[in-house]
C-alpha cells in the first residue's frame, strides 16, 4: 500500500458531506461533528452481525438488537417512551396451537375434527352461553346484531356485504362459529401485534344435531332476509391452546423538548429495528433493510446531545418492530401512542439509507441505475404529500449535506412505518436510498455498506428534527395527503 494511503487511514473518520455542500452554521456544527463514520460501522456491525442473526421477528436476535438500541438511548439522553418506564413497548406476539376444541350441550357433543375446528384462541377458555343460529342472504340485509351478545353465535351467510360481518364479528358474540361443510385441520397460527377474533366453523350436520338437543330450528336461508334462532338451553364452548408469548418491543425513548409549553408537541424519528432473521440455516443480515436507518437514527440522537442548541418541542425516537410483518410495530404504535398523536407534528422515517441503488426495479423499468452513479443519491419520498412546509424545510437543509434527490419512487410510498403516521395525516417525509440486488437476501451485509450515506442521512435528519422542533408553528397542512 503507498505510504500516503497508509497515512490516510490514521486520520479519524469524520464523516464529510458531499461536495458542494455549504458549511453547517456553528450552532449545529457540534452535533454535526458527533456522527461519526466510526460510530456507523460499530452499531451497523452489530445490529447486522452475528449476535442479532437478522432481527427476527419471534426471535432472540431481535431482542437483542433492541436491547442495544435501548442502551444507546440512554447513553444520549433519550428518556424512556416505554410500557412501565423502560424504553420498550411490547407489541403481542403470541403462537399458538389449539390441541382441542368441544362444543355441547344437554344430549349433545362434538370435539374438534371432521365437524368442528376453532381459530384465533391464544388462551385456554371455557365459554358458556345461550346458542343463536343465524342466516343471512344478499347484499341488502340490514340487522341488528344486539341480541347476538354473550352468545355463541352460529352463522350461515350468502352473499353479504364486508360490513354485516363485521357487525355479525363485534355484535359482544362469545364467539362467531361459521357453518361449512369444508373442515380443515387447525394450524399453528402467529398473531403479531391485533388478535383475531375467537371464530371457528362447524358443519351443518353437527348444527342439525345441536339445534335438535337445545330444541330449536335451523332457520332456512331466505335471499334478502336475516333470520335467526335462539336457544333457551345453554351450550358450552372449551378450547385447549399450547402458545408460547414472545412480545417483540417497539424501542422508543425521548428526548424532551426544552419550551415548557412546546414541549408537548413532538416530532417523531424512525427506522425499523425488524428484518427476516434466521430461516433455517440462512440468516438474512438486513444490513441496509434496516440496520441501516436504526444506525442513523442512533446518530441523531446522539448529535442532539452533543449539540448546544436544544429542540424546544420533543423528539420521540421509535425503533419499530414488525416492519417487514406489515408495518405491525408502528400501526400499533399509532393505536396506542405514548404521547396524543394528534401533538406528533411530523415523522421522518430512514428506511434503507446506506446503499446505492443499482438494477432496474427504481422507479424506470427502462433504466438500469449504476452503483457507481449514485454514491451521493437518496430518494425523498412522501415530504410533499401532506405538508409543503415539510419538504421546503428538508431541500433547504439539503444544502448542508448535498445529497442529490431522485423523486422516481414514490411507488414506495405505502410501504414503510411512516405511512402509519401519514395514514393518521401526520406529515411524514421518507429517505429511501433505493433497490438493489441484496434487498431481501441474504447479501445484505455490513461490508456493502455505503458509510458516508449512513451517516449524511443522519446528518439531514439530525438538522430536520431539530429545525421541525424549534420551528414557531407546527407544519400546515396544505395539501390533502393520500
Ligand atoms: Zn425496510
Amino acid at each position: 500500500m503507498p505510504l500516503l494511503a497508509a497515512l490516510a487511514v490514521l486520520v479519524p473518520l469524520s464523516a464529510a458531506q458531499y461536495p458542494g455542500a455549504t458549511a453547517v452554521p456553528a450552532e449545529f456544527a457540534a452535533g454535526f461533528r458527533a456522527i461519526t463514520i466510526d460510530d456507523a460501522k460499530a452499531w451497523l456491525g452489530y445490529l447486522a452481525g452475528p449476535e442479532c442473526e437478522g432481527r427476527g421477528s419471534g426471535q432472540d436476535g431481535y431482542l437483542k438488537a433492541a436491547a442495544f438500541m435501548a442502551e444507546r438511548y440512554k447513553q444520549f439522553g433519550l428518556k424512556p417512551a416505554g410500557d412501565n418506564g423502560t424504553y420498550f413497548q411490547y407489541v403481542p406476539y403470541i403462537r399458538a396451537t389449539i390441541n382441542s376444541a368441544t362444543l355441547s350441550a344437554d344430549g349433545f357433543s362434538v370435539a374438534q375434527g371432521e365437524q368442528l375446528v376453532a381459530a384465533g384462541f391464544y388462551e385456554n377458555k371455557s365459554l358458556q352461553g345461550q346458542v343463536a343460529i343465524l342466516t343471512a342472504q344478499g347484499r341488502d340485509v340490514k340487522f341488528d346484531p344486539s341480541p347476538l351478545k354473550g352468545k355463541i353465535v352460529i352463522t350461515q351467510m350468502n352473499g353479504v356485504t364486508t360490513e354485516f360481518r363485521r357487525q355479525i364479528e363485534q355484535s359482544g358474540a362469545l364467539l362467531v362459529l361459521t357453518v361449512s361443510e369444508l373442515i380443515a385441520a387447525p394450524r399453528p397460527v402467529t398473531a403479531f401485534g391485533r388478535l383475531p377474533a375467537l371464530s371457528g366453523r362447524i358443519h351443518p350436520h353437527a348444527v342439525a344435531k345441536l339445534a335438535e338437543a337445545v330444541k330449536i330450528k335451523v332457520p332456512v336461508l331466505v335471499d334478502g332476509t336475516v333470520n335467526l334462532a335462539t336457544s333457551e338451553a345453554m351450550v358450552k364452548f372449551d378450547v385447549q391452546v399450547t402458545a408460547e408469548r414472545k412480545d417483540m418491543p417497539n424501542v422508543v425513548g425521548v428526548y424532551e423538548g426544552s419550551d415548557p409549553v412546546l414541549k408537548s408537541e413532538y416530532v417523531g424519528i424512525g427506522a425499523h429495528l425488524d428484518h427476516l432473521g434466521r430461516r433455517g440455516d440462512v440468516v438474512y443480515w438486513g444490513a441496509d433493510d434496516d440496520a441501516s436507518g436504526c444506525t442513523a437514527l442512533l446518530g441523531v440522537a446522539k448529535a442532539l446531545q452533543a449539540n448546544a442548541v436544544k429542540p424546544k418541542r420533543s423528539i420521540l425516537f421509535m425503533a419499530f418492530a414488525g416492519e417487514e410483518s406489515g408495518l405491525v410495530g408502528s400501526r400499533y404504535l399509532v393505536d396506542h401512542p405514548m404521547f396524543p398523536i394528534d401533538k406528533m407534528i411530523c415523522e421522518l422515517q430512514m428506511d434503507m439509507v446506506g446503499r446505492n441503488s443499482d438494477g432496474i426495479q427504481n422507479g424506470d423499468r427502462n433504466r438500469v441505475d449504476k452503483a457507481e452513479e449514485n454514491v451521493d443519491t437518496m430518494r425523498l419520498v412522501g415530504s410533499k404529500r401532506i405538508s409543503t412546509e415539510l419538504h421546503e424545510l428538508i431541500l433547504d437543509l439539503n444544502q448542508y449535506v448535498n445529497f442529490r434527490f431522485k423523486y422516481d419512487s414514490e411507488d414506495v410510498y405505502t410501504r414503510s412505518d411512516h405511512y402509519a403516521f401519514a395514514a393518521k395525516g401526520i406529515p411524514a417525509a421518507f429517505l429511501f436510498c433505493g433497490f438493489h440486488p441484496d434487498y431481501h437476501q441474504p447479501t445484505d451485509t455490513p461490508d456493502k455498506i455505503n458509510y458516508e450515506k449512513v451517516t449524511n442521512a443522519a446528518k439531514l435528519f439530525y438538522l430536520t428534527a431539530l429545525q421541525s422542533a424549534n420551528r414557531e408553528r407546527p407544519f400546515t397542512k396544505d395539501v390533502s395527503g393520500g
